[in-house]
C-alpha cells in the first residue's frame, strides 16, 4: 500500500454515491481543470457550483477526469510495466496467429480445384509455426511483469490466472513444436491432428488465465470498463478455439471413413474457418484493449486530492 493510493474519506464516499457527495462541501477546484461541456478553466471555483460559461455541474467534470472506480482499486506495484507486459502480451498473440494462419490462407488460395480439400490437414507451415512459437514466448516473457513483488503476495486469484496463462501458452508453444516435428517426419494427418487438438487445447487454458488478468487489471481503465462493443469477451475466444477443435475432429472423421463422408471434410473445413476468423478478429480487439489498458496504467488519471482542495482536509463528513 504505497504512496498514491491515498484513500481518503472523500473517495470513499463518491464510490458509495455516484452523485455529488456531502463532503465536496467546501471543496475549491485547487488545479486547471477544464469543463466537460465548453472547456472553461474552473481552477479556484467551488466544487458544489456549475461552469459560469455553460451551466454543467462542476461535479459532473470532476467525476469524469478522477475516475473514482479505478482510484479505490489497490495500487499497482509498477503499474506501466504491467501496461506495456499487457500489451505486448496480446500483440504476440495476435501476430502468432496471424503468422500460423497465413500459409494455410495462400495454400487454400492455391488449390482452387476440388481435389486440394485434403491440404487443410497439413497446414502447420514447417519453420512459420516456430516464428509463432518465439513470439508467444517473448509475449509471456513480457508477462512476467505481472508476478508479484518479493514478499508481497498477490491476491490469489490473479496469480492463479497467471499460472494458467503461462502454463496454457507454454503448452501450447511445445505441442507447436512438436507438430513441426510430427510434420517433419510426415505422420499421418490423424497424427496431426491429434497434436493440433491438444495444443488448441493448451491454448484454451492460456486465455483462460488471460480473461482473469483482464478482469482484474482491465478495471484500471475507464474506456476498457465502460466499453459496450469495442470489448473483446474472451471467452468467446476460447469458444472459437472449442469451434478449431470441432473442425478439426471433423476432418480427421472424414479422414478415416470412406468417400461417403466427403461432405463432413467440407463442413470441418468451413468450422475451422469460421472459427480461426473469430479467433483473429478477437485477438485484434484484444490488442486494442490492451492498448486502452497500457495507457490508463501509464497515464493514470488524477487522484481527486489533486483536484481538489479540501477544507481542513483530512475532516470526514460522512
Ligand atoms: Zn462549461
Amino acid at each position: 500500500m504505497a504512496s498514491r493510493g491515498r484513500s481518503n474519506p472523500v473517495q470513499l464516499s463518491i464510490v458509495n454515491a455516484p452523485s455529488q457527495p456531502q463532503s465536496l462541501a467546501g471543496a475549491v477546484v485547487c488545479s486547471p481543470l477544464h469543463c466537460r461541456g465548453c472547456g472553461y478553466n474552473l481552477y479556484g471555483l467551488s466544487a458544489e457550483g456549475r461552469c459560469p460559461e455553460c451551466g454543467l455541474e462542476i461535479w459532473e467534470t470532476v467525476q469524469h477526469t478522477v475516475d473514482p472506480a479505478a482510484s479505490r482499486l489497490p495500487v499497482l506495484r509498477n503499474p506501466r510495466a504491467v501496461g506495456n507486459g499487457l500489451f505486448w502480451l496480446t500483440l504476440s498473440l495476435f501476430v502468432a496467429a496471424v503468422i500460423l494462419v497465413a500459409r494455410p490462407v495462400a495454400r487454400r488460395l492455391d488449390t482452387l480445384d476440388p481435389t486440394g480439400l485434403r491440404d487443410i490437414s497439413a497446414w502447420t507451415p514447417l519453420y512459420l509455426a516456430l516464428v509463432a512459437g518465439v513470439v508467444v514466448l517473448a509475449g509471456l516473457r513480457a508477462a512476467g511483469s505481472f508476478a508479484p513483488p518479493k514478499g508481497q503476495e498477490l491476491h490469489g486469484s490473479i496469480k492463479r490466472d497467471i499460472r494458467l496463462l503461462v502454463a496454457g501458452m507454454a503448452a501450447w508453444v511445445l505441442l507447436v513444436v512438436i507438430q513441426v516435428g510430427l510434420e517433419w517426419k510426415a505422420v499421418p494427418a490423424w497424427g496431426l491432428g491429434l497434436a493440433r487438438i491438444a495444443a488448441t487445447f493448451g491454448a484454451m487454458v492460456g486465455l483462460f488465465g488471460l480473461d482473469g488478468i483482464l478482469r482484474a487489471i482491465g478495471q484500471r481503465s475507464r474506456a476498457f470498463r465502460t466499453a459496450r462493443g469495442g470489448r473483446q469477451g474472451v471467452l468467446a475466444m476460447i469458444g472459437a478455439l472449442a469451434g478449431v477443435v470441432l473442425g478439426e475432429l471433423m476432418g480427421m472423421g472424414a479422414a478415416m471413413s470412406s468417400r461417403a463422408w466427403g461432405g463432413l471434410a467440407t463442413m470441418g473445413m468451413v468450422v475451422t474457418w469460421i472459427s480461426t476468423l473469430m479467433l483473429l478478429i478477437g485477438l485484434a480487439y484484444l490488442v486494442v484493449n490492451g492498448w486502452w489498458i497500457r495507457r490508463a496504467l501509464c497515464r493514470p488519471p488524477p487522484a481527486l486530492d489533486e483536484i481538489l482542495n479540501q477544507p481542513g482536509d483530512e475532516e470526514s463528513t460522512n
